[in-house]
């Protein structure tokens, strides 16, 4: 069986998908509007890229008299139904409804909320990036191992959230959804595939913009050779490793490593 590692976006909503207001609380929609750009270019994110969309928000007291369910839940569900009208559908939504006093481990930048994420099995945090307004988002994509992009439109906001990230983890800065649209759109000729049968587990990586790096190992010296040819020769960085029924004879591992390789090219 197939099996795909998903890469993520872990999206943030105030000051990304919408703007923040003074006050920072969307609690009416007098006070919705959506960011310039998020409503054009997430969903072509979403349509032509190849991420599990995740929505990760801090809502300070969601729930407490200062922010009540009540005014919070309508403007919620119209962002997101706007969003899904147009085809971006997050797998999932994590709200964390504590108070920055409280330091709980399940505000950003804490992780709490998404240990899901660290399965390897399932997911490539290294190539996953948050996109977010605040230094919290950077400062949870370096938690996460993932990268960030950092939606820079308001450095007033969140200034006691503290400056401690390493500046690697900033993929990308810009106030502009265009711009993320493009440099994910770049980056994304990248993939990596697991194909396990009886006779052969085969892992492949491509990275189509690479420049010729191979690590192959098929367990067939000439055909680890012609294999590292088309990265060398094709700029590809391209690793393959099988596994397969060698002691029968030759064919499933040469057959299937490329069953796996069309399969995911
Ligand atoms: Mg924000």
């Amino acid at each position: 069986m197939a099996d795909l590692i998903k890469r993520v976006l872990f999206i943030d909503r105030d000051g990304t998908l919408i703007l923040e207001p003074e006050d920072q609380q969307i609690d009416s929609f007098a006070k919705l509007k959506f960011y310039p750009g998020a409503l054009q270019y997430l969903p072509r994110i979403a349509k032509e890229l190849d991420f599990e969309l995740v929505l990760v928000s801090n809502q300070d007291g969601l729930g407490t008299a200062s922010h009540p369910e009540e005014n919070f839940w309508p403007v919620h569900h119209f962002v997101i139904d706007t969003f899904k009208g147009e085809g971006v559908v997050f797998a999932k939504e994590h709200i964390d409804r504590t108070f920055p006093h409280e330091n709980a481990p399940t505000r950003k930048p804490g992780v709490g909320m998404l240990q899901e994420y660290f399965d390897t099995t399932q997911y490539n945090l290294a190539e996953s990036f948050v996109i977010g307004d605040r230094v919290n988002d950077v400062r949870l994509a370096q938690n996460l191992g993932a990268k960030a992009i950092w939606l820079r439109n308001n450095d007033e906001l969140g200034q006691n959230e503290g400056v401690e990230f390493s500046e690697e983890v900033i993929a990308l800065q810009t106030s502009d959804w265009k711009a993320i649209y493009e440099y994910l759109k770049l980056g994304t000729r990248t993939g990596e595939h697991h194909r396990k049968t009886n006779e052969t587990d085969i892992y492949i990586k491509l990275n189509l913009d690479g420049s010729g790096k191979a690590d192959i190992d098929t367990g067939l010296p000439f055909f680890d050779h012609m294999l590292d040819q088309i990265a060398r020769h094709g700029a590809l960085d391209l690793t393959i490793k099988t596994k397969g029924d060698l002691h029968i004879d030759e064919h499933h591992t040469i057959e299937d490593t490329g069953i796996a390789w069309e399969k995911y090219s």
